[in-house]
């Protein structure tokens, strides 16, 4: 039988930010958002996309010169667990695995199906960093080999939902509710951008929808950082250039004190 492939843009060993423990850390290529603050522009197309590398006013810019760079390529499920078993000393000693990340790994589910398989076959803790925004019958699909699932929330007023990142939050609020009734193991995570998703309106009714999801304890609030907007300007994209700048230390103890206020377990970062 033809081995199943994908199509990845990254895969990151040591990465600490992504689960528990030490982990190696898979960046599946394709979204099906377009969330305006992106810090994986490179990742959303679902294919292979080439861009041309600099800043503008660079000096290969100005002379036609720009270097190129192919982000996404294809791989076998046994490509990626040879290259995610190197570290396999380091997982047992810190209780860490691989994550799979994106773009949004649920958009390639035959491939994270098999992947899921030929980890657990080799006893790998496996975490899963999703949007949320996939049939319900695909979570089903997978959830009995998912360690934990690390779900971004982002807005919750429907309408600037949609504005900030193309679709519906419908289908992810439904997901998110489902897959916490079924008991799975859920961290979720909220990407703070400044005046978008760091509001207090926001960050309140955030917390009365999960307040009823008695089985969701632990929130990671995740500081904005510059990423996404320095990409936009190395790759040359046609995207928004939001021009703001990350929470102080202050200001995200205030956030944070929302949620451990409703009893959360609350981690500043990933
Ligand atoms: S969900 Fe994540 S990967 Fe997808 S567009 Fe939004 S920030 Fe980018």
């Amino acid at each position: 039988m033809m081995e199943c492939t994908g199509t990845i843009f990254d895969l990151r060993r040591f990465c600490i930010h992504d689960g528990p423990g030490i982990r190696t850390t898979v960046f599946f290529q394709g979204c099906p958002l377009d969330c305006w603050w992106c810090h994986n522009p490179e990742g959303r197309s679902t294919s292979a996309e080439t861009f041309p590398l600099g800043r503008a006013g660079d000096i290969a810019t100005t002379s036609n010169q720009l270097s190129q760079s192919t982000f996404g390529r294809m791989v076998t499920v046994s490509e990626i667990i040879h290259e995610v078993m190197r570290d396999e000393p380091f997982y047992d000693q810190s209780r860490g695995g691989v994550t799979f990340s994106g773009g949004e790994p649920m958009a390639q589910i035959e491939f994270l199906d098999d992947l899921l398989d030929a980890c657990t076959g080799v006893g790998l803790h496996c975490t899963i960093d999703t949007c949320g925004y996939t049939s319900f019958v695909d979570f089903e699909r997978i959830r009995d080999r998912v360690d934990l699932f690390l779900f971004d929330l982002k807005l919750i007023d429907p309408a600037a939902h949609k504005y900030y990142t193309g679709v519906s939050n419908e289908i992810i609020l439904a997901n998110l509710a489902a897959l916490a009734k079924l008991g799975c193991n859920i961290d979720v995570r909220l990407p703070l951008i400044p005046d978008i998703t760091d509001t207090m309106e926001n960050l309140e009714a955030v917390a009365a929808f999960l307040r009823p999801l008695c089985s969701i304890r632990r929130i990671s609030l995740l500081p904005y950082n510059k990423l996404g907007e320095d990409k936009v300007e190395r790759l040359h994209l046609l995207r928004r250039r939001l021009g703001l700048e990350p929470q102080s230390p202050e200001m995200l103890e205030r956030l944070a004190a929302i949620f451990r206020d409703y009893g959360y377990e609350v981690r500043i970062g990933g």
